[in-house]
């Protein structure tokens, strides 16, 4: 374990631009940041020389142990990945851009043995790394942890608290196998493969859900200091009524944010508005019904919206993160993002799996939010720069129960914040702050972070843990994890034929296109992509649930050539 300043003591950050959303936002003020055992003690013009002539009552005459000269930096609130898995960051670079159903097989947890506790460590770790260097200080992760073990869960926490990044935690669970989740595999799947089709939610066997995430939060709820707790239902469509109405009580009791998957894919979408006709074929309504929409629960995705969906949302508070990066290399769609604004959702962003955007990167996410924002409107208008940092700080911030507490840069708040060298061709010259971090920057410049008052990267290096070993050590771990990956790729060869194809068939054929526009599953309508609501549209969600989709006799025929192909092969 290497040094680092440590959180309990007085810092002193001098002369930076220091970034305020409230303030200006293309040539932010220059000011002093005096941090107090972890928190913003104040911030402003010359607190140096008001702490030498004892005139700054909030130092209550302790001494400043570090002085930082900001000089030519930009002092920034420290990003919130408002979505993102720890289980799969060593298969970064192990997939092309391929169909959320394909990726579910090949990436996630229930698809593989039981890993080390070694190797979770080892990717805890690297995942956090790659935040804090891009000056994400907060990260909320829903991990899987399949087989579910105890000791498994303390490694995640353990190696959290070690690297000192702020972690809202959620454990994912389901207890609906995941052949059920891909419209028409039970149709076309023949019985004997389909034990193989679990996908991402292959439920923990012989274990009470609800009360093993009651037991594990409330046993480790304040453990560790950055550590918070949220839960983390994988989808509506994964989980039980029985299950989300518990966790709904459990996150009520306790005031714990749940976040939970929707609409990210177009598969996912149609087998919501097929199983659910009860609630009009939407899962807002659905969850509405069993009482979980309030401003704890955080959607992330949302890519398939429908208008009346989304006013739902705003009117209960319901948060939603987008990952553009992710959305787009499994070919799930683009969310609409224009729509959500004018709706006034608050949004969050975040940065989704290691193997599937595949980088912790929330300058990728503000760009891209900026940018896809495009598709549905032409004319110039938000999201702007800052409406892109505000997601990524105070957006997030928001669905992680942490609002007033992290996302700025003010007195009372955690000493959450990096420090970015305005020497990087990223900002020469400095036009505008808050255009520059959003277009131009990379993650290049970032020099410092501090979370919590804790200086966990200097010049650009983790000060907490040995970075070289913790290489080693994973080179050695990815010669297990590499022949599992070979094993799983070479199962899904044998499902290949299976694999969302025949709803990807169904999706694409022209045909279908009739029924994809009453599907909401393609947008085409102006007033659709702004979001603009109306009874109309209203009535047309309650029908979505009417319109039900069959496999196709040469569908079905498809797949079974390619079965007996395999079968012969
Ligand atoms: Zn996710």
């Amino acid at each position: 374990m290497t040094q680092s300043s440590v959180s309990n003591g007085v810092l002193l950050i001098k002369g930076g631009r220091v970034f305020e959303l409230a303030g200006d936002v293309d040539a932010p003020s220059i000011a002093d940041i005096l941090i107090i055992d972890g928190e913003i003690a104040a911030v402003g013009t010359g607190l140096d020389g008001k702490i030498r002539a004892s005139a700054l009552p909030e130092i209550g005459g302790r001494k400043v142990d570090e002085v930082i000269d900001a000089s030519d930096k930009l002092v920034i609130p420290g990003f919130v990945n408002a979505h993102y898995h720890s289980h799969d960051v060593l298969l970064k670079g192990c997939f092309e851009t391929i169909p959320l159903e394909l990726w579910l097989m090949s990436a996630l947890p229930p698809n593989y043995p039981k890993r080390s506790a070694a190797e979770i460590r080892a990717r805890t770790l690297v995942g956090a790394i790659e935040c804090l260097r891009g000056g994400i200080t907060t990260v909320q992760d829903l991990a899987t942890l399949y087989p579910f073990d105890e000791e498994h869960l303390d490694t995640v926490l353990q190696a959290y608290e070690d690297i000192g990044i702020r972690c809202v935690f959620a454990l994912q669970i389901a207890d609906i196998p995941g052949v059920k989740l891909v419209p028409f595999w039970n149709e076309v799947v023949p019985e004997r493969e389909r034990a193989l089709l679990t996908g991402a939610t292959e439920p923990l066997k012989g274990i009470d859900l609800p009360t093993l995430t009651r037991d594990i939060v409330r046993s480790r709820q304040g453990r560790h200091q950055r550590v918070t707790w949220a839960l983390g239902p994988s989808s509506p469509g994964s989980c039980s009524e029985d299950l989300l109405t518990k966790l709904s009580d459990l996150s009520r009791s306790d005031d714990l944010p749940i976040y939970t998957h929707i609409y990210e894919s177009k598969a996912m979408t149609l087998s919501a508005r097929h199983h659910h006709a009860r609630d009009g074929g939407s899962l807002v309504n659905y969850l509405k019904r069993l009482g979980l929409l309030s401003p704890r629960l955080t959607l992330a995705h949302s890519i398939w919206m429908a208008p009346a969906e989304m006013e739902a949302l705003a009117s209960e508070g319901v948060n939603v993160v987008l990952n553009p990066v992710s959305n787009l290399k499994t070919r799930g769609g683009v969310a609409p993002i224009p729509a959500f604004m004018s709706n006034r959702v608050n949004l969050g962003l975040g940065c989704d799996n290691c193997s599937c955007s595949d980088a912790q990167n929330m300058f990728q996410a503000m760009k891209m939010f900026t940018s896809l924002a495009g598709l549905y409107d032409q004319r110039p208008g938000p999201p702007t720069a800052a409406d892109a940092i505000h997601a990524a700080t105070v957006g997030g911030a928001r669905t992680a129960g942490l609002e007033g507490r992290i996302g700025a840069i003010r007195p009372g708040m955690a000493a959450d914040l990096s420090i970015l060298d305005l020497s990087d061709p990223a900002f020469v010259p400095l036009n505008s702050a808050a255009r520059q971090l959003v277009f131009s920057e990379c993650g290049r410049s970032v020099e410092t972070v501090i979370v919590d008052g804790r200086v966990v990267v200097r010049d650009r290096k983790i000060m907490t843990i040995d970075e070289r070993s913790l290489r080693e050590e994973v080179a050695e771990l990815m010669k297990a994890l590499r022949e599992d990956l070979r094993a799983v790729m070479a199962r899904n060869q044998r499902l290949l034929p299976y694999h969302g194809c025949p709803s990807a068939d169904l999706l694409r054929q022209r045909r279908y296109q009739p029924l994809h526009r009453r599907l909401r599953l393609i947008r085409t309508s102006t007033t659709e992509h702004r979001g603009v609501s109306n009874r109309r549209s209203r009535r047309k969600l309650g029908r979505l649930s009417r319109l039900r989709p069959r496999p196709t006799g040469d569908i079905v025929a498809r797949a079974a050539r390619a079965s007996t192909c395999q079968d012969r092969c």
